[in-house]
């Protein structure tokens, strides 16, 4: 067990830079929010075979969590002059992927699925919740059967302004031949049998 914080407990072991919005994962990792987003989003494998960059433990998204207070200490020991920077970049990044205008039914997004694959959805209906509470999203994935709809609540991460990720050529996309196979209802299938590979450019 170390005895006191060092200076290398502040940098991402991605970026090997200061963390930026400091993440932990179950296996006790710690990355820039941005840095294991990414690395998540263009890993080959889909959840839950995703592994830990730097101990190959299974990564459970929904375990990975914001380290506030470490934040904290950063930003008063930070001796990064760049910080800035990466700090801007970081809250550009974070700013367009979230939907400013008010959602209508019959709108397209990007929303992603529970294998973490981002696809275009289309708003079928916004239901209003009680004062103060974010409305909630009746979403169709588009050329999939509506047995796959969903409701999403209008302040998740896993809703973005349409073309954010879905246009992303780097990013795990399904087959669209297969998907307009599997229109017939009621046929349950196994989506991950319809992904295609990554293929980096
Ligand atoms: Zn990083
Ligand atoms: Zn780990």
């Amino acid at each position: 067990m170390k005895a006191a914080m060092e200076y290398e407990d502040l940098c991402c072991p991605i970026c090997i830079s200061e963390l930026v919005n400091p993440h932990l994962t179950n296996c006790g990792h710690v990355f820039c929010h941005d840095c294991i987003s990414t690395y998540l989003l263009t890993s080959k494998v889909r959840p839950p075979q995703q592994k830990c960059p730097i101990c190959r433990g299974q990564i459970k998204r929904k375990k990975v969590v914001p380290l506030e207070n470490l934040a904290q200490t950063i930003e008063q020991l930070s001796t990064d002059e760049d910080k800035l920077v990466r700090v801007n970049s970081y809250e550009q990044w974070r700013d367009q992927t979230v939907i400013r205008n008010p959602i209508q039914p019959g709108d397209l997004i990007d929303v992603r699925d529970t294998l973490y694959v981002w696809c275009v959805g289309e708003v079928k209906e916004v239901i209003s919740s009680p004062v103060g509470r974010p409305k909630t999203l009746l979403i169709h994935y588009k050329g999939w059967n509506s047995i796959y709809d969903e409701f999403i609540s209008a302040d998740s991460y896993r809703i973005a302004p349409f073309g954010t990720y879905s246009s992303r050529a780097d990013l795990p996309k399904y087959l669209q031949n297969h998907r307009e196979e599997r229109r017939d209802p009621g046929l349950q299938l196994n989506p991950l049998l319809d992904l295609m590979q990554f293929m980096p450019r």
